[in-house]
Parts: C-alpha cells; structure tokens; sequence
C-alpha cells in the first residue's frame, strides 16, 4: 500500500505516525515543502521574543526520528505542485516527479491572510509563518518603528514578544476593539492593559504601505506612521489550493470531510487547518485552524486510512492566550458570534477575586453564554486562573450541558487558588434568574 501524506505538520505526521504504528507493512511517504516536520507555529511569538533560542527546538521531533524510529519517507524541502487522482507531481531542488499513492492525506495546513493593498510586498513587511519566523526576529532587533497589524491573538501574542526586545510597537486593528472575536467586556479589559506599553490605534484600517527598496512608511485611512517593520496578523485562510482539482471545499474554502476526516473523493482525507470539521455548538460544519484539532484530526485520518475506525465528533474552538500576567481564554461561541448563528442569547458577566477573603488573590473575569432554554453556548475569561476555568468549561461543552449542570458541578476549593463559590458558579446562578431557574 502506498500511502502519501502532503504536509508535515501536526496533522501529516499524526497522521503519518497513525498509520504506521497500525500496518507497518505500509509505505507511508510525507511531502514537506519546508525543511522542518512536526513544527509548532504556536512557539513563533517565544521564539521572537527570545524565550526560545533556536528555530528548530520549536519542532516535537526531528527528521531522523521520524524516518529512523517510525519508518516513515520523510521527504523535506519537496513541495507538492499537483494533485490528480491517483498521483501527484512533487519538486525539490534537483527535479520534478510522479508519484502514484493508493491513499493520499492532504494536511497543508492555513496560510496568512494578505490586506490586498499596495506595497505589502514591500522587505520589511512580514506575515507571521514558520517560513517569516526567523525573519521578523532578525529584523525586530535593529527596527526603530515597528507597526503590529492585527490584534488577534497572534497579533497580542507579537505584540508582547516586540515588547519583550524592548521595543514599543503601534498596534493597528480594523475592528473598535482587540481580540474582536471576543465580546467587548473582555477586550475592554485587554485594552486598558495593552495601552499601558503599545501605541493602540483602533478602528484604523491599512490602505498602503511606501518605501523605496523597503517599507518606510504604512499609511491608514486616519493615519500615517514611520514603520522600518511591519509584521502582519490579519488573519488565516486553508491551504487549499493544490486540493481544489479533486476535492469539494466547503466552509471557508476548508476542504469537505466527514466525521472519519473522508473527502469527497474516495481514499483522499484532509486533516488539520485545511480540513472542515463539525463546530460542536453549532452543529455545523466550521472551520477551526487550532493545534489540539490539527492533532486529533490528524489522528482520526491516520486511523481510518490505516483501516481502523474512529469518528472525530468536532471542535469546540477553544483556545487561550495571554497578554504579559493577563491569561485569556474562550470556548464555544461568544454572545456576538451566538447571535449571529441565530441563537437568542442570555449571559452573565462577573468579576471575583481567585482566593478566599482573607488571602493574597487576583482577579477574574469572566462571561457565560447561554440560549433562552439554558443550553450553555460559550465561555469568555481574562485575568488570572482562566485556564482551569477554560478546561472545565471545554468539558461542559462537548457534553452539551445545560446552566444546571454549571451551577452543580463540583469545582474543587482551596483557599490560596480558588472560591467556595467558583465564578463559574456565580455566574450559572446569575443566569439562572434569566431563564426562570429558582
Ligand atoms: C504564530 C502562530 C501561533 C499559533 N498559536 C497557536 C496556539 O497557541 N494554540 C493553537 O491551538 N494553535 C495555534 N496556532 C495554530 C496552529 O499552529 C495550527 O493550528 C497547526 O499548526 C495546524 O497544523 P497543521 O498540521 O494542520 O498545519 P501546519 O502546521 O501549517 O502544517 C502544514 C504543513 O504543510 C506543508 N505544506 C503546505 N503545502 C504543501 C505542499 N504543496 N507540498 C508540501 N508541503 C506543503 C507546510 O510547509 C507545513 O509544514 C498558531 C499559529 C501561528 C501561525
């Protein structure tokens, strides 16, 4: 059986590995345009910063692992060009050629986002990937005025990594507010922190940037400011390009699979960031470009393709970030992403302290989302202790509970790290008056 995997990320070389450990018998051959397999972009901001010191440490495992403990074909710096059904044409540097597979996994992964405007192509302007990583760091060093646009995460997660080489970055959004997938009760709290060391401009969108060899100058629909490096986080889009010739795309161009991670098109699958899957709340197909997925959809792939079965039941699009001391964390849908589903809403917003009365604590802030049935649709936190709010939250969620069940799960105490009555809780009890609960 020959099997070929495009792309080397999380989802290739789960996948990959799946397969293998399943029917070691198999030819298992992944396709890797870059030099790197099992690279985590999540580490690029630390790596930026320097807390990371070398590109490569942010890989999981090397080439030579894979190829000697897995026996698996890793063929790196080999970019796939075509696919057709039953074979695909791959390059690297000495030549082009064919190569017939039984099976084929696409795992390519997301790209990022272009503005679309004049002079983005300009050196000294970098979207964040593996490939700019190294890059922007180099640059980052010796810049004087250095615009960050974009404030999703991984524009706060730059932001934070420029600020740490003791830089001070303008920080450009679109949108009134930074993390606008969140609602504005967190993002105002983000906000009043982020001014405290960035020059944020909110509201503003790029129109241009100018420069003569090199980016000098970025230039908003308000603005125009000195920029000698300009990093950009707009956004990503699926890497579905090379797969659109064989197979059906669906949301957002992400390639159509089903719960066992099938494409359109017999003994093809697709896994990771350019592959659909089920957005748990919603019950609709989604497209949720997260490592955890990455991984778990990866592993589904792997073990369909192997000949196994395993379903992958969705993603709930859960996530955390942080901002220096400030964690910030979401699953499910915020109230403004709810209602644009359709749903009608109710949610509580509440501040606590983390630690009982009489101990040294910090704060956190947190909302829950709701339908008028009680239905629990999403969590939004920001402060300290989000994390294990976010996880327990995540669990309540992919089992579809309702408000009763927040307000009666058993959340441990103890004094230094939590509360008696856990914000959660607080929070489910506030609700319970919105939706006539006792
Ligand atoms: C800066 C940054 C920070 C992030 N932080 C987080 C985080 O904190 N938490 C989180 O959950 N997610 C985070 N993510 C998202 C996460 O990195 C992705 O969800 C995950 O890497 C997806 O894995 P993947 O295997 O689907 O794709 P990728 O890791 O992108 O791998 C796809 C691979 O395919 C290769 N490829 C593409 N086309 C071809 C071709 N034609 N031929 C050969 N090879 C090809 C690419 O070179 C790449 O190696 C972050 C992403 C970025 C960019």
């Amino acid at each position: 059986m020959e099997v070929a995997v495009i792309g080397g990320g999380a989802a290739g070389m789960t996948a990959a590995s799946r397969i293998k450990a399943i029917n070691p018998g198999w030819r298992v051959v992944v396709f890797e345009k870059s030099q790197f397999v099992s690279h985590a972009p999540c580490g690029i901001p630390f790596y930026v910063s320097g807390f990371v010191e070398q590109f490569k440490d942010l890989c999981t495992y090397s080439v030579d692992f894979f190829r000697s403990e897995r026996e698996i074909d890793v063929r790196t710096n080999t970019k796939v060009v075509e696919v057709g059904e039953n074979y695909l044409i791959a390059e690297n540097i000495e030549k082009s050629y064919e190569y017939e597979w039984d099976k084929l996994l696409f795992a390519t992964g997301a790209k990022a986002d272009f503005l679309g405007v004049e002079g983005e192509n300009l050196e000294g302007v970098f979207h964040v990937d593996v490939e700019n990583a190294q890059k922007i760091k180099k640059n980052v060093l010796k810049a004087e005025n250095i615009v960050i646009v974009g404030s999703g995460y991984i524009g706060v997660e730059m932001t934070e990594a420029v600020l740490r080489l003791g830089k001070r970055p303008t920080v450009i959004e679109i949108q009134e507010r930074p993390l606008p997938e969140y609602d504005a009760e967190i993002a105002a709290i983000l906000k009043v922190e982020m001014e405290k060391y960035v020059n944020l401009k909110l509201s503003e969108t790029v129109v241009a940037f100018e420069g003569k060899d090199k980016v000098e100058k970025l230039i908003t629909n308000k603005n125009e400011y000195k920029c000698d490096l300009a990093i950009l986080a707009v956004g990503m889009r699926p890497n579905s390009e090379i797969a659109k010739k064989i197979v059906k795309l669906g949301k957002k161009n992400a390639i159509k699979t089903d719960s066992r991670m099938r494409t359109s098109l017999e003994n093809v699958f697709a896994a990771g960031d350019c592959a659909e899957v089920i957005n748990i709340v919603t019950g609709k197909p989604d497209w949720i470009p997260l490592a955890a997925p990455a991984n778990k959809t990866g592993y589904v792939a792997g073990v369909n393709m192997a000949g196994k079965d395993l379903e992958y039941p969705g993603s709930l699009k859960s996530q955390i970030t942080s901002f220096f001391e400030l964690e910030i964390g979401k699953v499910g849908l915020s109230e403004h992403e709810a209602i644009k589903e359709g749903f009608e809403t109710v949610s509580a917003f509440v501040t606590s302290r983390t630690a009982a009365r009489y101990l040294p604590d910090g704060l956190i802030h947190l909302k829950v989302v709701a339908d008028r049935s009680g239905k629990l649709l999403g969590f939004q936190a920001i402060g300290k202790g989000v994390i294990a709010r976010i996880y327990a939250a995540s669990a309540l969620l992919y089992n579809k509970c309702n408000i009763k069940d927040l307000f009666f799960t058993d959340f441990p105490y103890y004094p230094p790290i939590s509360r008696v009555w856990d914000p959660l809780v607080v929070a489910a009890r506030n609700l319970f008056r919105k939706v006539g609960l006792p």
